[in-house]
Protein backbone atom coordinates (compact mmCIF):
# COMPACT_ATOMS: atom_id res chain seq x y z
CA UNK A 1 0.00 0.00 0.00
CA UNK A 2 1.39 3.19 -0.87
CA UNK A 3 0.62 6.50 1.31
CA UNK A 4 -1.44 9.21 -1.16
CA UNK A 5 -1.82 6.47 -3.70
CA UNK A 6 -4.29 7.66 -5.73
CA UNK A 7 -6.45 5.28 -6.88
CA UNK A 8 -9.72 5.00 -9.68
CA UNK A 9 -12.13 3.82 -7.45
CA UNK A 10 -12.14 3.04 -3.62
CA UNK A 11 -14.93 0.75 -1.92
CA UNK A 12 -15.33 1.32 1.77
CA UNK A 13 -17.02 -2.30 3.03
CA UNK A 14 -16.71 -5.89 2.22
CA UNK A 15 -20.39 -7.57 2.34
CA UNK A 16 -22.33 -8.36 -0.62
CA UNK A 17 -22.51 -4.70 -1.70
CA UNK A 18 -19.02 -3.48 -1.57
CA UNK A 19 -18.07 -7.21 -3.25
CA UNK A 20 -20.20 -6.90 -6.33
CA UNK A 21 -19.49 -3.09 -6.58
CA UNK A 22 -15.33 -4.81 -6.55
CA UNK A 23 -16.72 -6.87 -8.95
CA UNK A 24 -17.76 -5.06 -11.79
CA UNK A 25 -15.25 -2.39 -11.21
CA UNK A 26 -12.51 -4.42 -12.25
CA UNK A 27 -14.50 -5.90 -15.19
CA UNK A 28 -14.55 -2.11 -16.02
CA UNK A 29 -11.00 -1.89 -15.61
CA UNK A 30 -10.84 0.56 -12.73
CA UNK A 31 -8.23 0.36 -10.87
CA UNK A 32 -9.92 0.21 -7.04
CA UNK A 33 -8.91 -0.93 -3.66
CA UNK A 34 -12.02 -2.86 -1.23
CA UNK A 35 -10.46 -1.71 2.62
CA UNK A 36 -13.02 -3.98 5.17
CA UNK A 37 -11.89 -3.84 8.89
CA UNK A 38 -13.62 -7.65 9.47
CA UNK A 39 -14.07 -10.45 7.71
CA UNK A 40 -15.96 -10.77 4.44
CA UNK A 41 -19.77 -10.65 4.10
CA UNK A 42 -20.94 -8.45 6.69
CA UNK A 43 -23.68 -8.98 8.50
CA UNK A 44 -24.70 -12.40 6.20
CA UNK A 45 -21.55 -14.10 6.86
CA UNK A 46 -23.01 -14.11 10.29
CA UNK A 47 -26.99 -15.95 8.95
CA UNK A 48 -27.13 -19.77 9.23
CA UNK A 49 -28.76 -20.13 5.77
CA UNK A 50 -29.53 -17.82 3.08
CA UNK A 51 -32.51 -19.09 1.08
CA UNK A 52 -33.43 -16.66 -1.19
CA UNK A 53 -30.25 -15.78 -3.17
CA UNK A 54 -31.15 -16.60 -6.61
CA UNK A 55 -29.59 -19.46 -7.65
CA UNK A 56 -29.14 -20.85 -4.64
CA UNK A 57 -32.16 -22.72 -3.06
CA UNK A 58 -30.12 -22.51 0.33
CA UNK A 59 -26.46 -21.65 1.14
CA UNK A 60 -24.96 -20.71 4.32
CA UNK A 61 -24.14 -17.09 5.54
CA UNK A 62 -20.42 -17.80 5.08
CA UNK A 63 -20.41 -19.40 2.17
CA UNK A 64 -22.04 -17.16 0.20
CA UNK A 65 -19.91 -14.74 1.73
CA UNK A 66 -16.82 -16.49 0.20
CA UNK A 67 -17.91 -17.25 -2.50
CA UNK A 68 -18.57 -13.50 -3.39
CA UNK A 69 -15.20 -12.81 -1.61
CA UNK A 70 -13.40 -15.18 -3.70
CA UNK A 71 -15.07 -13.93 -7.05
CA UNK A 72 -13.71 -10.09 -6.77
CA UNK A 73 -10.61 -11.82 -5.69
CA UNK A 74 -10.37 -13.74 -9.10
CA UNK A 75 -10.14 -10.43 -10.82
CA UNK A 76 -7.38 -9.62 -8.86
CA UNK A 77 -8.91 -6.62 -6.68
CA UNK A 78 -6.52 -5.36 -3.76
CA UNK A 79 -8.18 -5.39 -0.58
CA UNK A 80 -6.67 -4.02 2.51
CA UNK A 81 -8.24 -5.33 5.67
CA UNK A 82 -7.86 -1.99 7.78
CA UNK A 83 -10.25 0.85 9.74
CA UNK A 84 -11.46 3.51 7.65
CA UNK A 85 -11.52 6.70 10.04
CA UNK A 86 -12.56 9.48 7.97
CA UNK A 87 -13.85 9.93 3.97
CA UNK A 88 -13.18 13.10 2.79
CA UNK A 89 -14.62 14.42 -0.29
CA UNK A 90 -13.03 16.58 -3.06
CA UNK A 91 -13.17 18.70 -6.36
CA UNK A 92 -10.66 16.67 -8.34
CA UNK A 93 -10.57 13.53 -6.22
CA UNK A 94 -12.02 11.58 -2.40
CA UNK A 95 -9.77 10.70 -0.06
CA UNK A 96 -10.21 8.43 2.68
CA UNK A 97 -8.23 8.19 5.79
CA UNK A 98 -7.10 4.76 7.61
CA UNK A 99 -6.86 4.13 11.07
CA UNK A 100 -2.76 3.00 10.55
CA UNK A 101 -2.23 6.87 9.30
CA UNK A 102 -2.10 6.66 5.53
CA UNK A 103 -4.58 8.52 3.01
CA UNK A 104 -5.77 6.63 0.03
CA UNK A 105 -7.42 9.46 -2.69
CA UNK A 106 -9.73 8.37 -5.81
CA UNK A 107 -11.96 10.00 -8.32
CA UNK A 108 -14.82 7.61 -7.04
CA UNK A 109 -15.80 6.37 -3.48
CA UNK A 110 -18.57 3.63 -2.87
CA UNK A 111 -19.66 3.40 0.88
CA UNK A 112 -20.76 -0.16 1.29
CA UNK A 113 -21.14 0.65 5.32
CA UNK A 114 -24.22 -1.53 6.33
CA UNK A 115 -25.56 -0.83 9.85
CA UNK A 116 -25.58 -2.81 13.16
CA UNK A 117 -28.16 -4.80 15.27
CA UNK A 118 -30.91 -2.19 16.94
CA UNK A 119 -30.56 -2.17 20.66
CA UNK A 120 -33.37 -2.67 22.94
CA UNK A 121 -32.15 -0.51 25.68
CA UNK A 122 -33.79 -2.29 28.89
CA UNK A 123 -32.23 -2.88 32.18
CA UNK A 124 -29.73 -5.81 31.71
CA UNK A 125 -29.06 -5.96 27.90
CA UNK A 126 -25.94 -4.42 27.98
CA UNK A 127 -24.67 -5.50 31.29
CA UNK A 128 -25.22 -9.09 29.95
CA UNK A 129 -24.15 -8.85 26.86
CA UNK A 130 -22.35 -12.15 26.27
CA UNK A 131 -23.41 -13.73 29.54
CA UNK A 132 -26.52 -14.90 28.02
CA UNK A 133 -27.61 -11.83 26.08
CA UNK A 134 -26.59 -12.08 22.11
CA UNK A 135 -27.56 -10.69 18.47
CA UNK A 136 -26.08 -13.72 16.59
CA UNK A 137 -28.53 -17.05 16.91
CA UNK A 138 -25.90 -18.91 14.37
CA UNK A 139 -22.36 -17.49 16.97
CA UNK A 140 -23.67 -18.23 20.23
CA UNK A 141 -26.76 -20.78 19.88
CA UNK A 142 -24.65 -23.38 20.49
CA UNK A 143 -24.05 -22.75 24.33
CA UNK A 144 -27.58 -23.06 24.96
CA UNK A 145 -28.58 -27.02 23.91
CA UNK A 146 -31.31 -28.15 25.31
CA UNK A 147 -31.68 -24.87 27.11
CA UNK A 148 -35.01 -22.59 26.65
CA UNK A 149 -34.28 -19.49 24.79
CA UNK A 150 -36.05 -16.08 24.56
CA UNK A 151 -35.97 -14.56 21.00
CA UNK A 152 -37.54 -10.82 20.85
CA UNK A 153 -38.74 -9.62 17.24
CA UNK A 154 -41.07 -10.29 14.50
CA UNK A 155 -39.16 -9.60 11.37
CA UNK A 156 -37.41 -11.55 9.15
CA UNK A 157 -34.50 -11.99 11.24
CA UNK A 158 -36.06 -12.68 14.38
CA UNK A 159 -38.38 -15.78 12.20
CA UNK A 160 -35.14 -17.13 10.62
CA UNK A 161 -33.44 -17.41 13.96
CA UNK A 162 -35.89 -18.38 16.07
CA UNK A 163 -36.21 -21.36 13.96
CA UNK A 164 -32.63 -21.91 13.69
CA UNK A 165 -32.70 -21.83 17.80
CA UNK A 166 -35.18 -24.64 17.61
CA UNK A 167 -33.09 -27.14 16.21
CA UNK A 168 -30.69 -26.53 19.30
CA UNK A 169 -32.62 -25.57 22.41
CA UNK A 170 -35.62 -27.18 24.32
CA UNK A 171 -37.94 -24.22 23.93
CA UNK A 172 -38.06 -20.69 22.41
CA UNK A 173 -40.01 -18.28 23.34
CA UNK A 174 -40.55 -15.82 20.58
CA UNK A 175 -41.62 -12.42 21.86
CA UNK A 176 -42.88 -10.05 19.52
CA UNK A 177 -44.59 -6.40 20.79
CA UNK A 178 -48.33 -6.96 18.23
CA UNK A 179 -50.02 -9.74 17.24
CA UNK A 180 -49.13 -9.78 14.07
CA UNK A 181 -45.67 -10.67 12.18
CA UNK A 182 -43.71 -7.98 9.97
CA UNK A 183 -41.63 -10.92 8.59
CA UNK A 184 -42.14 -12.78 5.14
CA UNK A 185 -44.97 -14.98 4.92
CA UNK A 186 -43.14 -18.45 4.27
CA UNK A 187 -41.03 -17.64 7.19
CA UNK A 188 -44.60 -16.86 9.60
CA UNK A 189 -45.78 -20.44 8.73
CA UNK A 190 -42.79 -22.51 9.47
CA UNK A 191 -42.78 -20.43 12.76
CA UNK A 192 -46.27 -21.11 13.82
CA UNK A 193 -45.62 -25.47 12.70
CA UNK A 194 -42.45 -25.67 14.59
CA UNK A 195 -43.74 -27.30 18.03
CA UNK A 196 -40.88 -26.01 19.72
CA UNK A 197 -41.70 -22.16 19.30
CA UNK A 198 -44.36 -20.66 21.84
CA UNK A 199 -44.92 -17.08 20.20
CA UNK A 200 -45.66 -14.59 23.18
CA UNK A 201 -47.73 -11.95 21.13
CA UNK A 202 -48.24 -8.25 22.69
CA UNK A 203 -45.59 -8.50 24.78
CA UNK A 204 -42.66 -6.87 25.23
CA UNK A 205 -39.50 -7.41 27.45
CA UNK A 206 -38.72 -5.08 29.95
CA UNK A 207 -35.68 -6.14 31.84
CA UNK A 208 -33.19 -9.14 31.43
CA UNK A 209 -32.49 -10.48 34.90
CA UNK A 210 -29.26 -13.11 35.85
CA UNK A 211 -27.55 -14.48 38.38
CA UNK A 212 -23.82 -15.28 38.83
CA UNK A 213 -24.27 -17.84 35.99
CA UNK A 214 -25.43 -15.82 33.39
CA UNK A 215 -29.20 -14.81 32.24
CA UNK A 216 -32.12 -16.66 34.22
CA UNK A 217 -35.16 -14.47 33.01
CA UNK A 218 -36.82 -11.68 32.08
CA UNK A 219 -39.69 -9.20 32.69
CA UNK A 220 -42.50 -9.11 30.57
CA UNK A 221 -44.86 -6.94 29.92
CA UNK A 222 -48.75 -7.46 28.26
CA UNK A 223 -48.81 -4.38 25.95
CA UNK A 224 -52.42 -4.19 26.18
CA UNK A 225 -53.39 -5.07 29.92
CA UNK A 226 -49.89 -3.65 31.23
CA UNK A 227 -49.81 -7.13 33.22
CA UNK A 228 -46.14 -7.75 34.15
CA UNK A 229 -45.05 -11.21 34.61
CA UNK A 230 -41.15 -13.07 35.28
CA UNK A 231 -40.69 -15.68 32.84
CA UNK A 232 -37.52 -17.92 33.25
CA UNK A 233 -34.95 -17.90 30.07
CA UNK A 234 -30.90 -18.70 29.85
CA UNK A 235 -30.85 -16.73 26.37
CA UNK A 236 -32.35 -14.06 25.55
CA UNK A 237 -31.63 -13.31 21.67
CA UNK A 238 -32.87 -9.76 20.07
CA UNK A 239 -33.83 -9.35 16.66
CA UNK A 240 -35.59 -6.13 16.39
CA UNK A 241 -34.49 -4.21 13.15
CA UNK A 242 -30.85 -2.88 12.07
CA UNK A 243 -29.34 0.48 12.83
CA UNK A 244 -27.59 2.16 9.19
CA UNK A 245 -23.63 2.58 9.52
CA UNK A 246 -23.69 6.15 8.92
CA UNK A 247 -20.74 7.39 11.09
CA UNK A 248 -18.18 7.61 8.15
CA UNK A 249 -21.16 9.75 6.01
CA UNK A 250 -19.20 13.51 5.14
CA UNK A 251 -21.18 16.25 5.88
CA UNK A 252 -23.12 17.33 2.67
CA UNK A 253 -24.97 14.13 2.04
CA UNK A 254 -28.57 13.58 2.29
CA UNK A 255 -30.00 11.50 4.95
CA UNK A 256 -33.41 10.04 6.16
CA UNK A 257 -34.92 10.64 9.47
CA UNK A 258 -33.80 6.76 10.73
CA UNK A 259 -30.14 7.72 9.42
CA UNK A 260 -30.24 5.93 6.02
CA UNK A 261 -28.69 7.67 2.83
CA UNK A 262 -30.39 9.04 0.37
CA UNK A 263 -29.12 8.88 -3.21
CA UNK A 264 -30.30 9.20 -7.04
CA UNK A 265 -30.99 5.24 -9.14
CA UNK A 266 -27.16 5.20 -9.84
CA UNK A 267 -26.64 5.16 -5.82
CA UNK A 268 -24.94 8.61 -6.26
CA UNK A 269 -25.13 10.71 -3.10
CA UNK A 270 -25.34 14.40 -4.01
CA UNK A 271 -21.67 14.84 -3.84
CA UNK A 272 -20.48 13.68 -7.32
CA UNK A 273 -18.54 10.30 -7.24
CA UNK A 274 -19.32 9.37 -3.97
CA UNK A 275 -21.71 6.27 -3.68
CA UNK A 276 -23.92 4.88 -1.04
CA UNK A 277 -24.79 0.89 -1.62
CA UNK A 278 -26.39 -1.74 0.07
CA UNK A 279 -28.22 -1.59 3.71
CA UNK A 280 -26.84 2.08 4.14
CA UNK A 281 -28.92 3.16 1.79
CA UNK A 282 -32.86 4.28 1.57
CA UNK A 283 -34.89 1.75 0.29
CA UNK A 284 -37.79 0.00 -0.34
CA UNK A 285 -36.57 -3.81 1.03
CA UNK A 286 -33.18 -4.59 2.50
CA UNK A 287 -32.01 -8.26 0.89
CA UNK A 288 -28.55 -9.59 -0.13
CA UNK A 289 -29.93 -9.37 -3.83
CA UNK A 290 -30.74 -5.59 -3.87
CA UNK A 291 -27.74 -5.18 -1.85
CA UNK A 292 -25.58 -6.70 -4.45
CA UNK A 293 -27.70 -5.18 -7.35
CA UNK A 294 -26.72 -1.56 -5.94
CA UNK A 295 -23.18 -2.73 -6.03
CA UNK A 296 -23.48 -3.33 -9.64
CA UNK A 297 -25.32 0.11 -10.38
CA UNK A 298 -22.84 1.94 -8.67
CA UNK A 299 -20.11 0.33 -9.97
CA UNK A 300 -21.14 0.90 -13.45
CA UNK A 301 -21.77 4.96 -12.47
CA UNK A 302 -18.27 5.05 -10.84
CA UNK A 303 -16.98 3.20 -14.31
CA UNK A 304 -18.69 6.02 -16.63
CA UNK A 305 -18.18 9.19 -13.85
CA UNK A 306 -14.36 8.11 -13.35
CA UNK A 307 -13.91 8.30 -17.33
CA UNK A 308 -15.83 11.72 -17.61
CA UNK A 309 -12.96 12.92 -14.62
CA UNK A 310 -10.07 11.74 -16.40
CA UNK A 311 -11.21 13.01 -20.05
CA UNK A 312 -12.50 16.67 -17.81
CA UNK A 313 -8.03 16.23 -16.82
CA UNK A 314 -6.81 15.56 -20.34
CA UNK A 315 -8.89 18.45 -21.46
CA UNK A 316 -7.34 20.97 -19.07
CA UNK A 317 -3.80 20.10 -19.45
CA UNK A 318 -1.30 22.91 -20.56
CA UNK A 319 -0.12 22.59 -24.38
P1 LIG B 1 -37.28 -5.51 10.74
O1 LIG B 1 -37.87 -6.09 9.53
O2 LIG B 1 -37.16 -4.03 10.88
O3 LIG B 1 -38.12 -6.07 11.98
C1 LIG B 1 -37.84 -5.64 13.28
C2 LIG B 1 -38.83 -6.30 14.21
O4 LIG B 1 -38.50 -5.93 15.54
C3 LIG B 1 -40.27 -5.86 13.94
O5 LIG B 1 -41.14 -6.95 14.07
C4 LIG B 1 -40.50 -4.83 15.03
O6 LIG B 1 -41.83 -4.80 15.47
C5 LIG B 1 -39.63 -5.33 16.16
N1 LIG B 1 -39.15 -4.24 17.00
C6 LIG B 1 -38.50 -3.12 16.62
N2 LIG B 1 -38.19 -2.37 17.70
C7 LIG B 1 -38.65 -3.06 18.77
C8 LIG B 1 -38.66 -2.79 20.16
N3 LIG B 1 -38.10 -1.69 20.66
N4 LIG B 1 -39.23 -3.69 20.97
C9 LIG B 1 -39.80 -4.80 20.48
N5 LIG B 1 -39.83 -5.12 19.18
C10 LIG B 1 -39.27 -4.25 18.33
O7 LIG B 1 -35.79 -6.05 11.03
P2 LIG B 1 -35.08 -7.42 10.62
O8 LIG B 1 -35.95 -8.57 10.91
O9 LIG B 1 -33.73 -7.39 11.22
O10 LIG B 1 -34.92 -7.30 9.05
C11 LIG B 1 -34.20 -6.18 8.51
C12 LIG B 1 -34.29 -6.24 6.98
O11 LIG B 1 -33.55 -7.36 6.52
C13 LIG B 1 -35.73 -6.44 6.50
O12 LIG B 1 -35.90 -5.73 5.30
C14 LIG B 1 -35.82 -7.91 6.25
O13 LIG B 1 -36.78 -8.27 5.27
C15 LIG B 1 -34.41 -8.21 5.77
N6 LIG B 1 -34.06 -9.62 6.05
C16 LIG B 1 -34.31 -10.52 5.09
C17 LIG B 1 -34.01 -11.84 5.31
C18 LIG B 1 -34.29 -12.84 4.24
O14 LIG B 1 -34.94 -12.47 3.27
N7 LIG B 1 -33.81 -14.06 4.32
C19 LIG B 1 -33.47 -12.28 6.53
C20 LIG B 1 -33.25 -11.33 7.50
C21 LIG B 1 -33.57 -10.00 7.26
P3 LIG B 1 -43.01 -4.20 14.52
O15 LIG B 1 -43.27 -5.25 13.50
O16 LIG B 1 -44.11 -3.97 15.48
O17 LIG B 1 -42.46 -2.92 13.95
Amino acid sequence: MTTNKRYDLIIVGGGPAGLTAAIYAMRAALDTVLIEKGVHGGQIAMSDSVENYPGFETISGFELSQKLSDHAKSYGVEMIQKEVVAVEPGLEFHSVRLDDGNTLNAYAVILALGGYPRRLNIPGENTFYGKGVSYCATCDGFFFRNKTVLVVGGGDTALEESLYLAKIAKHVYLVHRRDAFRGSRILQQRVLAECKIEVLWNTVVTEIKADENGVNGVILEDTQTKEKRNLATEGVFIFVGFTPNNTLVPGGVDMNTQGYVVTDEKCETRIPGLFVVGDLRQKYARQIVIAAGDGCIAALAAAHYVEMKKASQECALPE
